[in-house]
Parts: structure tokens; C-alpha cells; sequence
């Protein structure tokens, strides 16, 4: 089935949402972009500036100080929360059909996969909130103290377009259970479900003024809000050059508090000892080539021992064919687009430099273009590259994994820590002592062993090296929207 028709049927909000209204941008700008699925206008998202910034910020501001979210309880939070879960699942089909159409990857991806795991990772926070305690020092005669988490106040959020709603979840989740108030901006590539989900909280209970929403630029809306001096933390997904400038910002400013979850290049080690080969690639296939590769933890440095190396290829080429792109609308397609124009270009622009270098280049044979103006791409596999090639060092964001070969698994390890990433990686071995050799020496914030993006909500996620600071997802990340407060105490008898 095609769910095209049924988005000219929606009445699509492109204000931001500020104290709990939605309002026009007051420069009365707006974002400019074309479609990535047929290249039609999609200009007109309201385009926040520093007045826009300034008046959500307030709002914010004064909502945290009345105490109307930040001193309620936990009981409540947990209840208005999980309202916004359950209105979220009502209305999932209109977020689905919301970030298909601005992000272009498919229907049936967002629907089936990404909101539930939106409304699933809300759901975990709001029910952890009430459970989760703080800690006390114990009392001897006459010294006593209590270690509590106290909200932040203003958090910034600024969202990435890869998964716009699991994303902003696994961040205002823990952040609006801690009691702080919100300003979410999301990219210029995917606000629309973000501006929708402002409405929902609204209908939910959230307080006016708890949760904004500021659509623009973010080299406007993203550093003014990442500058503000009443934004007391700053939480970002994106790309490593933005999150260091996160980090200036935040230096230049109030020293805010700050949380980056950044890019990657996941090392994928295939060793000698592994038998499930099929299988190993048939995993790496599902999350590389997923949702166009768009995905900072995909394995895209596949690294194999030498003895396995020509069977792993042949079984990824066979396994790359299920990630065809197509048209994003039609609901038996599991992929679609990438992004913007500018994000094709850039990765055709990766994949060209790859056929110039001389490396081998295989790219699905099976194509089902759509449209002529569409923005997809052949899951592609680079192999015979040297290891110091930009396209196994950066990240391409884009369908495309390198190949490398390593001649035992002290190599395999060396050539996945020669890398500024650190965030996801994996090792398939049927030998358990290599297995934790791998695991406890590849430089990632998470590791996989004989499988890959599986973990649930109770896994910290978030890297380190230039992969970022921080985590998303789990029981760690109430600590990143908090802060610890000793109060002690003196017992005079
Ligand atoms: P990508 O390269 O994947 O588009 P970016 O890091 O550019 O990722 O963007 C991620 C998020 O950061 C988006 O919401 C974007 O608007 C925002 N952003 C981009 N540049 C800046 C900036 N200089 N300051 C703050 N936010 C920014």
C-alpha cells in the first residue's frame, strides 16, 4: 500500500511551540529546503532566531522556578509521561507519516521500528523515575548526610534528522522525569514530528513553558540556544565538528553542563574462529544498511581475519540486496531516501573518490528508482583499501561499509582503535577468552559480542574519543540531566 495520500489529509503545524502556544518565528523567517523522495518545495518550517531563542528560554526559565513540573512528584511526572506514551501510539501513524515525508526514509521503517522504540524508550524512563533512589551517607553519632540528584533547570536538546523521535526521546524522557524544562530544537531536515509531538504534550498535561520546541537553523537556533546563560545543559546528537563547537559554546558561556553524542566509524571484527559467517553478515547488512546507513553506530569498518575473509564478502553481497532504497511511502519497503540532496552528493561524492582510488566496489545489483529527483542510494562494500584511506577513517553517514582484512585478532584490534571514534563495535568468534580479549580492548562506549544494535533501553549508549561525552538511554542517563547535591547534616545528640 502507498500512505502518500494520506499526508495531503493532515494539517501540517510548522510553528514553533513556546510556553505552551504555537507561534510564528517573531523575524517571520522560515526554513528553506526541497524534498529528498521527488524534490518538491518543503520550504516553510518557521526559522527561530535569538528573540525566538530568548522568549523559549524565559518561558522555561519561569516554569522550572514556579516548581509547577520541577518540585512535583515523581508519581506524577511518571503519570503525565506515560499519558504522552500512550498519545504517541495513538497518533503513531501521523509521526511516521511526518518524518517520512521531511526525512524521506520509509513508512514503514518509522512505523513499524522507530516510533515504537520512541514511545518504548518514554515509557522506560517514566517508569524508572518513581523507582530510583537517591543516597544517603550513613549516619555515625553525630555526622549524617544525604547524596540527592537535584534537576538541572533549562536543558537545551538539539536533535539530529537520522531518528528524529527515538532520539528527542532518550533525551526529554530522563530529562523532563528529572523535573527539568525543556527547549528542544530540532534539525532543519526533521522538525515536523518534534513540532507535532509539542501538541501532544500540551493534550498529555505537560505544564506550559516545561516543553518548547524551536525549529531553525543551527548555526542560528542551535548555537544561540547552546550560548543562552539560562540554559543550564546542553544535550546533542550529531556530527563531531558540531558537538566540539557545543562544547566552545558552552565555555564561552555559563560552563553549562554538557552531554554529546557524536559520529562514528563501528569496527566490525570478524575472526578466525567464527563459523556463523552467514549470520554475521546477514547482522552486519541489517544495521549498515538500514534506514541508507544514516546511523552513527553502524559497523561500517568491517575488519575480517584473513581465512574468512573472501566468504564474509561473498555473504554480504547476497545479504546487501534486502536494503535496496525504493520508494519511501510504499509501505513494503523497508528502505528509502537519504536525507537531503546535499547528504547524497556528499556520500555519491565518497563513494566516486572510492572508484578513483582503485579499491574494489561492489553495489547492489537490484534497483527500484521511483522517482527521478530521488535521493537514494545502492548499499555499496569497499574492499582492497588501504587502511589510511578518508573513507575508512571518517564517517560517510551514507550506505556504504569498507572491507579490511587483519592477520590475526591482535591486528584486528589495532586496526579498530586506529580511529577518532569510539562509539559502537562488535566481534563475531565462536571462542569465548577472544571474545573478552576484543571486547575489553576495542575503544568503544559499546561493544557487541556475536551481534549488533540489539541492546534494549537498560544499555547506556554514548561513546568516547571524539564519539562524544556522555549517555543516552538506560538508568545513566538521569545523572546526565542532574546534579549531585550533598546535604549534611549535624545530630547534636
Ligand atoms: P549532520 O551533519 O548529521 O547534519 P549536524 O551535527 O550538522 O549533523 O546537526 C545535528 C544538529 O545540530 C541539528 O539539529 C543541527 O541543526 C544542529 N547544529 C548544526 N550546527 C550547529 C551549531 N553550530 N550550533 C548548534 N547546533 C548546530
Amino acid at each position: 500500500m502507498n500512505v502518500q495520500n494520506s499526508i495531503g489529509k493532515l494539517k501540517i503545524e510548522k510553528r514553533a511551540y513556546i510556553n505552551g502556544k504555537y507561534v510564528n518565528a517573531i523575524g517571520g523567517e522560515v526554513i528553506e529546503k526541497i524534498s529528498p523522495i521527488d524534490g518538491t518545495d518543503l520550504s516553510g518550517i518557521v526559522s527561530c532566531k535569538k528573540e525566538d531563542i530568548n522568549l523559549a528560554v524565559k518561558a522555561a526559565k519561569e516554569a522550572f522556578e514556579s516548581g509547577v513540573w520541577s518540585r512535583s512528584t515523581h508519581t506524577y511526572r511518571k503519570e503525565v509521561l506515560l499519558c504522552l506514551a500512550s498519545l504517541m501510539e495513538e497518533k503513531r501513524e501521523i509521526l511516521a507519516l511526518l518524518d517520512t515525508y521531511e526525512t524521506g526514509r520509509a513508512y514503514k521503517n518509522y512505523y513499524e521500528d522507530s516510533i515504537p522504540k520512541a514511545i518504548e524508550a518514554l515509557r522506560y524512563f517514566a517508569e524508572s523515575i518513581d523507582k530510583y533512589y537517591d543516597m544517603a551517607v550513613p549516619a555515625d553519632n553525630t555526622e549524617f548526610g544525604i547524596i540527592k540528584k537535584v534537576p538541572l533547570g533549562v536543558v537545551g536538546l538539539i536533535i539530529p534528522w537520522n531518528d528524529p523521535m527515538v532520539v528527542a526521546a532518550w533525551k526529554y524522557g530522563p530529562a523532563l522525569a528529572m523535573g527539568n524544562s525543556v527547549v528542544l530544537k530540532p534539525a532543519e531536515q526533521s522538525s515536523l514530528s518534534a513540532i507535532y509531538l509539542a501538541g501532544l504534550t500540551k493534550e498529555a498535561g505537560i505544564p506550559d513553558g516545561v516543553f518548547n520546541v524551536v525549529p531553525g537553523y543551527g548555526e542560528i537556533a542551535g548555537k544561540e540556544l547552546a550560548l543562552h546563560k539560562d540554559v543550564r545543559g546542553i544535550f546533542f546528537t550529531g556530527s563531531s565538528e558540531v558537538g566540539k563547537k557545543i562544547m566552545t559554546y558552552a565555555g564561552k558561556s555559563n560552563m553549562k553542563k554538557v552531554g554529546l553524542e557524536c559520529g562514528g566509524k563501528g569496527p566490525y571484527i570478524i575472526t578466525d574462529s567464527c563459523s556463523n559467517i552467514k549470520e554475521s553478515a546477514k547482522v552486519l547488512a541489517d544495521n549498515m544498511f538500514y534506514n541508507q546507513g544514516q546511523i552513527c553506530s553502524a559497523p561500517s569498518k568491517v575488519i575480517v581475519a584473513e581465512r574468512k575473509y573472501d566468504e564474509f564478502l561473498n555473504a554480504l553481497k547476497v545479504e546487501c540486496e534486502r536494503y535496496v532504497p525504493g520508494d519511501p511511502f510504499d509501505d513494503c519497503n523497508n528502505v528509502g531516501c537519504v536525507v537531503s540532496r546535499e547528504q547524497y552528493n556528499k556520500v555519491k561524492g565518497y563513494i566516486d573518490e572510492g572508484f578513483k582510488s582503485g579499491a574494489e566496489i561492489y553495489q547492489a545489483k537490484n534497483v527500484k528508482k521511483h522517482h527521478k529527483n530521488a535521493c537514494c542510494i545502492q548499499p555499496t562494500i569497499i574492499s582492497c583499501i588501504d587502511e589510511k584511506n578518508r573513507l575508512v577513517t571518517e564517517e560517510i553517514f551514507g550506505p556504504v561499509v569498507v572491507v579490511l582484512k587483519a592477520k590475526d585478532t591482535y591486528d584486528a584490534v589495532r586496526i579498530a582503535n586506529d580511529s577518532n571514534y569510539g562509539l559502537a563495535g562488535a566481534v563475531w568468534t565462536d571462542d569465548l577468552n577472544e571474545a573478552f580479549y576484543v571486547a575489553n580492548s576495542v575503544e568503544t562506549g559499546l561493544f557487541h559480542i556475536n551481534s549488533y544494535g540489539n541492546d534494549d533501553n537498560r544499555a547506556p549508549f554514548g561513546g568516547v574519543k571524539e564519539s562524544g561525552l556522555g549517555k543516552d538511554k538506560s538508568i545513566y542517563a538521569f545523572d546526565e540531566y542532574s546534579d549531585l547535591k550533598s546535604i549534611w547534616v549535624h545530630i547534636r545528640r
